[in-house]
C-alpha cells in the first residue's frame, strides 16, 4: 500500500523535529536529561488506520488494550478519536474512567477477577469477557433484573498454538487464560452453559500478542467464530458479538508497518467471513500496533568508554523503560538512533557500540555490539517505537524516577509544541512509595 511508506516518512520528520526541539531546552532542564514523548497527531493517524481498515458498514467498537499505554491523557486522546477501552485490572479500570470512557465503551478482561470486581463492571454496565467455568457461577448470582443490560462473553482458548513469544502467546494446548474449546467435554459443557444463561451472548478469544502470527491469529478467531455459529444453530440469535481480542505485531526493525490493520482484516475475512458479514457486533483490542510507534525516549550520553576493546556510551535509558528489551533482548529488539548534542541525527562514523542504562545489572543494555554513529558525551540517543508497553509502564528496580512523558504536536512551519501527560516522578514520591516519609514530610 502506498499511504504506508509515507505515514512513515511523515512519522520520521516529526521524530526529528521533535527531538531537535527538545535539545534547545526541554531535556537539559531535567536530571537526568532524559523523557520520554508521545506524538499526538501519530495517535490520530494510527486510529484512523485502524478505523478505515475495517468494514464501514460494521458495528465495532475497537477497545485499545490500557496495558499497552495505561497514560490517562493517552487513553484521553483515543476517546477523543473514537476508541473503546479494554482493561484488565481494577487500576486500568480506573485510569480509563478518568481518561473519560463511558461503560459502554469499557471492557473488563481482568483475568482473575474478584466478586468486588465483577459486580462493580456487571452494576455499571461495562462489558465482562469470563475466563472460566468457576467465574461463571459467580456471575450467576450477580446478574438481577435491576442491572443494565449485561454484556458478558466467555473467553474461548482456541487451542491453535503457540507463536514466536511463548509468553506473548495464548492459544497453546495448556495456557492459563480461557476455557481450552478442544478439551474432551468442554465444547458441550460450553454448550451447555450457552443454554442455561440466555443473558450470555457474547464470546470472546485474543489469540496472543508480538510474535502470533496474522494466520495463526485469524485461525483462532475462526474457532471462536465457528462456536458462535453452532450456538446460534441451536438457539438463533442469541450470541450478538465477537470480541476478537488484539494482537497485531509491530515490526520493531524498521518504521514501516507490516502487517498492517488492513492486512489483519484480509487474513480474518479468509478465515473466518461471518466475522465481517454483519452477523455479529465486533469488539477489538488492539494495544501495541496502535500505540508503540507514537511513542519514543530521548537521553543525553552522559558518559563513553571502552572496555575489553569495545565501545560504550553510558545513558539514562533503560531497563526501568524498557525493561522486555533489557531482558530478553533477541525476543524484544529495539532500535537505537543516534542524533548530535544539537538534536540532530548523527553524522559521524559508524561504529560497534554498546549502549548503557542506568541499572544496577550488567543486562542493561539498550543495545548490543550495534553499529551507530560514533557517540559522545553531550549527544542524544533515541528509542523509537516505545510508545506501547515500554516507558508507561515502568520497572521500579534501583529507585530510578520515571521520566517526564511530553506530548508533542508539529505545526505547519516546523515548530514543536510540547505538553506534559505525566509529570516527573521526584526522588520524594520514591521514598512515599517505599513506605518511607519524604525529607521535609511530616
Ligand atoms: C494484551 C491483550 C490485548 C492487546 O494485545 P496487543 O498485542 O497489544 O494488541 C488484547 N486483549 C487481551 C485480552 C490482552 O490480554
Amino acid at each position: 500500500m502506498l499511504s504506508t511508506p509515507i505515514a512513515a516518512s511523515a512519522r520520521q520528520a516529526r521524530r526529528d523535529r521533535a527531538v531537535h526541539a527538545a535539545a534547545h531546552g526541554l531535556l537539559d532542564r531535567l536530571d537526568p536529561p532524559l523523557a520520554a514523548f508521545v506524538d499526538l497527531a501519530g495517535i490520530a493517524e494510527s486510529v484512523h488506520g485502524l478505523r478505515s481498515a475495517w468494514p464501514s458498514g460494521l458495528d465495532v467498537l475497537h477497545a485499545f488494550a490500557a496495558k499497552a499505554n495505561p497514560l490517562v491523557p493517552v487513553l484521553a486522546q483515543l476517546r477523543e478519536h473514537g476508541m473503546g477501552c479494554e482493561v484488565s485490572s481494577p487500576g486500568e479500570l480506573a485510569q480509563a474512567r478518568a481518561a473519560g470512557f463511558a461503560p459502554g465503551a469499557l471492557v473488563l478482561d481482568s483475568p482473575v477477577k474478584t466478586l468486588g470486581e465483577l459486580a462493580d463492571a456487571l452494576a455499571s454496565g461495562i462489558a465482562v469477557n469470563i475466563d472460566n467455568f468457576e467465574e461463571l457461577e459467580r456471575v450467576d448470582r450477580l446478574i438481577t433484573p435491576d442491572l443494565p443490560e449485561p454484556r458478558v462473553g466467555v473467553r474461548l482458548n482456541p487451542q491453535v498454538g503457540l507463536g514466536a513469544i511463548e509468553a506473548m502467546s495464548t492459544a497453546g494446548r495448556t495456557t492459563k487464560f480461557g476455557i481450552a474449546l478442544d478439551d474432551p467435554g468442554n465444547r458441550e459443557r460450553l454448550l451447555d452453559a450457552y443454554r442455561a444463561r440466555p443473558w450470555l451472548r457474547w464470546v470472546h478469544v485474543h489469540v496472543g500478542s508480538q510474535g502470533v502470527p496474522l494466520e495463526l491469529n485469524a485461525a483462532g478467531v475462526a474457532a471462536a467464530v465457528g462456536f458462535a455459529q453452532e450456538v446460534n444453530r441451536q438457539r438463533p440469535g442469541q450470541i450478538v458479538g465477537i470480541d476478537v481480542g488484539g494482537g497485531l505485531p509491530v515490526d520493531f526493525t524498521s518504521d514501516t508497518d507490516s502487517p498492517t490493520f488492513a492486512d489483519h482484516v484480509v487474513a480474518l475475512r479468509r478465515a473466518a467471513p461471518a466475522l465481517l458479514d454483519g452477523t455479529f457486533r465486533v469488539v477489538t483490542e488492539y494495544g501495541r500496533a496502535v500505540m508503540a510507534r507514537n511513542g519514543f525516549v530521548a537521553s543525553r550520553v552522559e558518559y563513553t568508554k571502552t572496555s575489553g576493546g569495545r565501545r560504550i556510551a553510558l545513558t539514562h535509558a533503560g531497563a526501568q523503560l524498557v525493561t522486555r528489551t533489557a531482558f530478553a533482548p533477541d525476543l524484544w529488539p529495539l532500535r537505537v538512533l543516534a542524533y548530535d548534542r544539537d538534536g540532530l541525527p548523527s553524522r559521524t562514523e559508524p561504529e560497534v557500540q554498546d549502549i548503557g542504562g542506568p541499572c544496577c545489572f550488567a543486562g542493561d543494555l539498550l543495545a548490543r555490539e550495534r553499529l551507530l554513529p560514533r557517540l559522545s558525551a553531550g549527544d542524544l540517543v533515541v528509542v523509537p517505537d516505545t510508545g506501547a508497553y515500554s516507558f508507561s509502564s515502568p520497572f521500579h528496580y534501583n529507585s530510578l524516577t520515571p521520566p517526564p512523558v511530553y506530548g508533542f504536536d508539529v505545526d505547519g512551519d516546523g515548530e514543536v509544541r510540547f505538553t506534559v501527560l505525566r509529570a516527573a516522578e521526584t526522588v520524594d514520591d520514591v521514598v512515599a512509595r517505599s513506605g518511607g516519609i519524604p525529607a521535609g514530610r511530616d
